[in-house]
């Protein structure tokens, strides 16, 4: 691929909240929309009553944000068929016309920037500055996708004809796709997978996750204020009952879905089981992601990087760093450091401009950690943990964890929160370390912290992952630069803002003429 494929398009800026005269304006503006109640119901509503189910904060569990009225399944149905019958006029209105809107979207949302941003701390217990790195990569997301429907959906690439034919190759879209997606990025990656699902020319019925359907729901609200008829985006609130209904339906082309391992699986099977076309899936799933720390390594460079990978976001990505492997020789050093940073973190309500930990995203969650941890602690593991702040009860807080463990190998499954293992390795074992990651089955992230090339070389060579990080962080892809989505248990593989995701939601017709 040429090194500018993607020529004239730069990734949103965000806002600097270290200007004052950037910050304080904004605060102010997050303060009155503090009281606002939202509502997330599905974008064509029949006349029946539907469940309709309170959405709190996951740091005041009291603090209502809005309501969610669930979809009903014969709503699915009828909004499956809107979308049918209008997917070949949309397909029909070309790549350049779906751009600009996608264009004009993206443009929306940046106008709308501090009700995103509230909706991301309230609804889903958002820092700030999480909040403003959401807001952006949506934005990016809507832009990068816009551009792909522009350089791939805009007539056709002439193939050879040797024997004096002419041979064209097009790509279209393939019908309706679901998009299902996660509540820890309650915003980029509801849109991301549905532009890109628009951006080639299919119709989408959108469920996002029940824990954050009220961002989901201005999300739309804007794409069709943007000109997307209300027909092609379509939103489908509800539970993970909703999710199933949608899927089981023969109608239903391609599924894009971020989740569980155990949910992609399950998506998959009832995928092939049903009638009807042989569904294209693409699934972006969890990961048990480690990072690897030689001698060689800066100690405050792994530190810091150590930190943001595991805690950041309450470690509520999937990209998060999971597992570290400290060698031998500098691990005391390392994990005396680590220990420092780790103390110095301040846990609480996301709503505050100093919180660095705010919290998970449900009781479930929080109880699941809770319990993972209290194995560790029966197995006699050593565990550090922090104390949580005065009135964390009201919300689901998990305090930051650190637990030494001997492999990666006795982790049977992802622990989606602010937990951090720790490995110690002699150098000899570099490749058992490393063939240990790969046996997990995951191949999402990896980080590697290291000054030698040859040990870099070797890592890189050996491990099965779909985003390898070399002294930096681990987390925070970025569109268009570091393109995200891992294999094995971590998904089926086009990345997320990579030059070959858009042409995964389209299929491929090629036209042979004789002369
Ligand atoms: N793309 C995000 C990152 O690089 C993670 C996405 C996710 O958690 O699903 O941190």
């Amino acid at each position: 691929l040429p090194a500018d494929i993607f020529p004239n398009r730069r990734n949103s800026a965000g806002l600097d909240l270290s200007d004052p005269l950037e910050r304080e304006p904004l605060l102010d503006r997050l303060h009155e929309l503090d009281t606002r109640h939202w509502h997330a119901e599905p974008t064509f509503m029949s006349g029946a009553e539907g469940e309709v189910a309170p959405i709190n904060k996951p740091h005041d569990l009291t603090a209502e944000v809005g309501t969610r009225r669930d979809t009903l399944d014969f709503e699915v149905e009828e909004a499956i068929t809107r979308a049918e019958k209008i997917q070949p006029g949309w397909n029909a209105l070309g790549g350049e016309r779906r751009a600009l809107l996608l264009e004009e979207a993206a443009d929306l949302f940046e106008e709308h920037t501090d009700e995103f941003l509230s909706l991301c701390q309230r609804e889903a217990g958002k820092t700030l500055q999480d909040a403003i790195l959401e807001l952006r990569e949506a934005v990016d997301f809507l832009r990068f996708y816009a551009g792909e429907a522009r350089r791939l959906f805009e007539g056709s690439i002439a193939l050879p004809g040797p024997t004096g034919e002419e041979n064209r190759l097009k790509l279209a879209g393939r019908g309706v796709f679901a998009t299902i997606s996660p509540w820890n990025f309650p915003l980029a990656i509801f849109i991301g997978p549905a532009a890109a699902a628009l951006a080639s020319g299919n119709t989408v019925v959108a469920k996002p996750a029940e824990q954050t359907p009220l961002i989901a729901a201005l999300a739309v609200r804007l794409c069709h204020e943007a000109g997307i008829p209300e027909e092609a985006f379509q939103l489908l609130p509800g539970a993970g009952d909703v999710g199933e209904f949608i899927t089981s339906d023969p109608r239903i082309a391609g599924v894009a879905f971020t989740g569980s391992t155990q949910t992609a699986q399950a998506i998959n099977r009832s995928l092939a089981a049903r009638d009807g076309p042989i569904a294209t899936f693409i699934a972006e799933t969890g990961g048990q992601n480690a990072m690897i720390v030689d001698s060689t390594a800066l100690p405050e460079q792994v530190t810091r990087d150590v930190v943001a990978s595991a805690f950041q976001s309450a470690g509520q990505r999937c990209s998060a760093l999971r597992v570290l492997h400290i060698q031998d020789e500098v691990y005391d050093e390392m994990l005396e450091m680590i220990s420092g940073a780790f103390e110095a973190l301040t846990i609480g309500n996301p709503e505050n401009l100093s919180t660095d930990v705010g919290p998970v995203i449900d009781p479930d969650a929080k109880a699941a950690l809770e319990r993972h941890v209290a194995r560790r602690k029966k197995a006699g593991l050593q565990v550090w943990r922090r104390r949580l702040h005065r009135g964390a009860n009201a919300g689901c807080f998990v305090a930051p964890t650190i637990i030494e463990m001997g492999s990666i190998l006795d982790l049977r499954r992802e622990n989606f929160g602010p937990v951090l293992h720790v490995v110690r390795f002699k150098s000899q074992d570099l490749g058992r370390v490393v063939d240990e990651i790969n046996a997990t089955g995951y191949g999402l992230t990896l980080g590697l912290h290291s000054r030698n090339d040859d040990t870099r070389a070797f890592v890189e060579s050996r491990a099965r992952v779909g985003n390898f990080y070399v002294n930096r962080n681990q987390i925070g892809a970025v569109v268009e630069s570091q393109p995200f989505g891992g294999e094995g248990l971590s998904g089926t593989g086009p990345k997320a803002g990579g030059p070959h995701y858009v042409a995964r939601f389209a299929t491929e017709r090629v036209v042979c003429i004789d002369t």
